[in-house]
């Protein structure tokens, strides 16, 4: 113990959201923390809680992993040009959002389309971002966008200086799925992850990706398979779940009824850990800071799953997919976290059957690697019950 610098104890959880699809539920009422990781879940009763360097009392609310966005839109710090906003990532952090993942800082004005340019471009967007979290917020970027006439050689650069994400393929000017195959394959091959624009042109200047470029080109995730924002037709979409086993990702910034298309279809499937969450923002449509929680009520309302089901979608099935340390109740993983209990007067006999009604969860509490980051949310409806900082 003499080596550990901060001691986190959240004590009176009422319920603990795993993150994980075959368990979404943990019996317990109290997590430990130790220099930001998950060191211990279980009973007070049972555990050491004495010494903490923060106690939190949750007074019963519900403990659920941190947030992930798989699909956001980052430029610079916390400011998007897109539509000129700042702070954009914090009142996402007030929607929930711990963890965000760039698919291409494709606003940047001036964007660079040569070789070298966007390649020292991806680069210093993964510094900008390891260097600086806004808010506290994790954000992994540095995603390039592909363009004709990069060699295999440009993947083995951005892999050996850090890039480990591509940017929407699609968004410059590969289009063709043989070409883009040809170029996923190198990535994947020095282990950066890949994502492909899915359905019509989301902006002027941007085309249509249809199934058929989609799967031959077999990117890691099927970005926005309900479209961003306009879809494939329904035939489409569900030829897409069947015929690949790739990550199927519903976004906010999309068409509702195509993404509960493909949700079911992934049930029926028996592939429901294919599905992730993200919001496509900033984009045309704006920002949206509570963008996760209301795609998690829709999914689930007018899904009609458990919510606790809707919570893996945005935090244990795409931190597995994305390899990330966080997204999971776990010994060992990130204590990223937010405490969240049913909107005040929000009909329900629970958070989890009010959420199944359709209604937003109150944000009670974030924190980010076992340090509290933001108070009772901004934005959210206000939580019935607040965790409090005892100590
Ligand atoms: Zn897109």
């Amino acid at each position: 113990m003499s080596d550990i610098t901060t001691k986190l104890v959240i004590k009176n959880i009422g319920q603990i959201l795993s993150g994980k699809l075959e368990e979404p539920l943990l019996d317990g009422d109290c997590l430990i923390a130790l220099d930001g990781k998950i060191a211990a879940i279980g009973y007070a009763k049972d555990m050491d809680i004495d010494r903490p360097t923060t106690l939190i009392d949750a007074h019963n609310v519900t403990l659920a992993p941190g947030l992930i966005d798989s699909h956001v839109h980052p430029v610079i710090g916390d400011y998007t040009p897109r539509q000129q906003q700042l702070n954009w990532i914090d009142s996402c952090l007030h929607g929930g959002v711990t963890t965000m993942i760039s698919a291409g800082e494709v606003h940047a004005p001036g964007r660079p389309k040569d070789i070298v340019g966007l390649k020292a471009f991806a680069i210093a967007s993964q510094r900008f971002y390891e260097n600086f979290r806004p808010s506290g917020v994790k954000m992994l970027a540095g995603a390039p966008v592909l363009e004709q006439d990069m060699v295999e050689s440009d993947f083995k650069d951005l892999a050996d200086a850090g890039v480990t994400l591509l940017g929407e393929v699609g968004l410059g000017s590969v289009k063709t799925g043989e070409t883009a195959a040809e170029m996923i394959k190198w990535a994947r091959k020095y282990g950066i992850q890949s994502t492909i624009h899915t359905g019509g042109p989301s902006i002027p200047g941007s085309g249509l990706i249809d199934k058929d470029v989609v799967l031959e080109a077999d990117a890691d995730i099927i970005g926005h398979i309900n479209g961003g924002h306009t879809a494939l037709p329904d035939d489409q979409i569900t030829c897409l779940c069947e015929s690949c086993k790739r990550g199927i990702e519903i976004v906010h910034n999309g068409n509702e009824r195509a993404g509960l298309l493909a949700m079911r279809t992934a049930f029926e499937l028996g592939e429901a850990e294919r599905i992730i969450l993200g919001t496509d923002s900033p984009a045309g449509s704006g920002v949206q800071p509570l963008g996760i929680l209301r795609m998690i009520a829709m999914l689930s309302g007018i899904g009609d799953i458990p919510a606790e089901t809707a919570f893996c979608f945005a935090t244990g099935n795409t931190a597995r997919m994305r390899g990330l340390d966080c997204g999971i109740i776990e010994v060992g993983r990130s204590a990223d976290f937010i405490l969240i209990d049913q909107a005040q007067h929000a009909p329900g006999k629970t958070m989890l059957d009010s959420i199944r009604q359709g209604n937003l969860p109150g944000v009670g509490m974030t924190v980010i690697d076992g340090t509290v980051r933001s108070p009772r949310s901004r934005n959210t409806p206000p939580a019935t019950r607040l965790p409090e900082i005892v100590e």
